[in-house]
């Protein structure tokens, strides 16, 4: 009896590799693939952890064919398969579009950017964006699977008796490893799924603009490119631009020796940590006004996306941090509030988080080549940088210094000091390749940290490394110490003499300033004489 029910069992859960074994191979390949060969292969290279992606994979193609062969009656049972197929196609060629012209992999951002408003931008971004030899692979791809298709109309191509038991023996062994590896079931095809139904109104910020009252000097003089790239984690102290003993910064300071690049001393950033200084140095919300009387809320004063936007700037964001979720991320209010924003680092799993910075360079390469040349942009690039763990954030070759490098220190600090400059270095590389952008353009591009890092400074706790602490006068003091500087492209400076004189005085004349005062800054470079009738000039660090 209990053999005959087991038999029964057995006899259902073939059915896929019986009577489908087509329709679980392509849509394997077609919906699954992006997921656990291309992208992750793409990003990080062969790893244990893309079988078990694979294995997941495989297992969700088989139970999504497993309840198309429950259905009934057979009519229906083709309906469903062939829409099933033409699906898991399109996405197929979403992804593959995404992962070799983009970098990335079918998201919200995208399915947000599709469905958004903007059709008619979207439509010029994939036009410019979409090479030939793309469309060739996808069809050529397509083509396989209806000869395939073609093929099983005369001979069946599904597993025999045999051949279906032992397939249902390794599908039991697969099912056994993806429950194991849970993990998977967040990287796979399924978080497109969730992240899709949960795509929210990014208008949070939105509804708290202010619409300030902004006085511009003359707006034909607006430059055309305003670029803010937010660095991580960047101890002023380690770079070579100030100073230090170890060769850090060798193209940035190219940069500077040619007068492309200026660096200004004494800046410190608004706080230590990623999220409150992003509030400070991203808005009108100002160290002074972070008190417990306060009832006003960071969110509530005008953020310097509304003011680029007020100015007629179309605002990019490209992150390579973490998105986070509506509750815990700063960077992605702002993020959500810009005309376009991308966050390519894969998240989900820490594995992942080894994206280099280069993918925002090689991510928007396409994207600022083919802007339209009237507008005015404003780019934001928020890099991973010099975020802890250091040793995850270069490539090999840019592993240049090593605990041999620091005689001088004790010798448990060594590894850490490495790998610390080392992340600096490549920081120096990544930030010259995002300036390359935009050199031939009217540009001004301004790298400012989010914070400084304390690197065993602290005399009463010499083995602390961390970032600064709030509650901490020591800690604190080290840990906003930041370099800032100004790269203006040759058009900029051509079109731009007083401003130049103005950059150029300060970097020859220090002055003690806030990177919280940002906003007006960018006010100041960009030809901004008054906001709510405030001159931006006096928060300035031109003047
Ligand atoms: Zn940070």
């Amino acid at each position: 009896m209990l053999k005959t029910i087991l038999h029964k069992i057995g006899e259902i859960l073939q059915r896929p590799f019986r009577e489908s074994f087509l329709f679980l191979i392509a849509f394997f390949f077609l919906a699954t693939s992006p997921y656990f060969f291309w992208h992750p292969m793409y990003v990080q290279g062969f790893n244990i952890y893309i079988l078990y992606l694979a294995i997941h994979c495989f297992v969700l193609s088989y139970l999504v064919t497993l309840l198309v062969c429950l259905i009934k009656p057979g009519k229906v049972r083709k309906i469903v398969q062939g829409a099933l197929i033409v699906l898991a196609a399109l996405l197929f060629a979403v992804n593959f579009y995404c992962n070799f012209a983009l970098d990335f992999l079918f998201d919200a951002d995208i399915a947000m950017l599709i469905l958004g408003t903007d059709i008619h931008e979207t439509k010029e971004f994939a036009s410019v964006m979409l090479p030939k030899w793309i469309i060739l692979a996808v069809l050529g791809i397509y083509l396989f699977f209806v000869i395939l298709w073609l093929i099983s109309r005369q001979h069946h191509l599904n597993l025999g008796k045999k051949a279906s038991w032992v397939a249902l023996g390794v599908l039991c062994l697969c099912t056994a490893l993806s429950i194991r590896n849970w993990r998977a079931w967040e990287d796979g095809p399924l978080k497109l799924i969730d992240e899709l139904s949960n795509i929210e109104s990014s208008d949070d910020l939105k509804s708290y603009y202010t619409h300030p009252d902004i006085t511009i000097i003359d707006k034909s003089q607006m430059p055309a490119n305003v670029v803010l790239i937010i660095g991580e984690s960047f101890a002023r102290v380690h770079s070579s631009l100030y100073g230090y003993n170890k060769p850090t910064n060798p193209d940035l300071g190219s940069y500077r020796d040619s007068s492309m690049l200026f660096t200004f001393d004494d800046i410190d950033a608004p706080a230590p940590t990623t999220a409150q200084s992003l509030r400070f140095m991203l808005s009108a919300y100002a160290q002074k006004d972070d008190t417990d009387s306060n009832k006003k809320k960071w969110f509530e004063y005008t953020s310097l996306i509304e003011l680029m936007q007020d100015c007629g700037f179309e605002c990019c964001w490209f992150s390579n941090q973490a998105r986070g979720n509506k509750h815990n991320s700063t960077a992605r209010a702002f993020a959500e509030v810009c005309n376009k924003h991308w966050f390519l680092q894969q998240e989900g799993s820490d594995r992942y988080n080894v994206t280099s910075d280069m993918v925002l360079v090689d991510s928007s390469y396409q994207f600022v080549n083919h802007l339209q040349p009237q507008g005015h942009h404003f780019f934001i690039y928020h890099m991973m940088g010099s975020h802890y763990d250091f040793s995850m954030r270069y490539p090999k070759e840019f592993a240049k210094f090593n605990e041999n490098d620091y005689p001088t220190e004790p010798q448990s600090h060594r590894a850490l000091l490495a790998s610390y400059d080392n992340s600096i270095l490549y920081n120096d590389y990544v930030v010259c390749q995002i300036i390359n952008l935009f050199k031939d353009k009217e540009a001004i591009v301004i790298y400012v940290p989010d914070h400084g890092q304390v690197m065993y400074r602290d005399p009463k706790d010499p083995d602390y490394y961390a970032h600064g602490k709030m509650n901490d006068k020591v800690r604190y003091s080290l840990g906003v110490e930041i370099p800032f500087m100004i790269y203006a492209s040759p058009l900029y400076q051509e079109k731009h003499p007083e401003t130049m004189e103005r950059i150029k005085y300060r970097q020859d004349h220090p002055k003690a300033w806030n990177s919280d005062d940002l906003p007006y800054l960018i006010m100041d470079l960009i030809g901004v004489k008054e906001v709510n009738g405030e001159d931006v000039k006096l928060k300035s660090v031109l003047d």
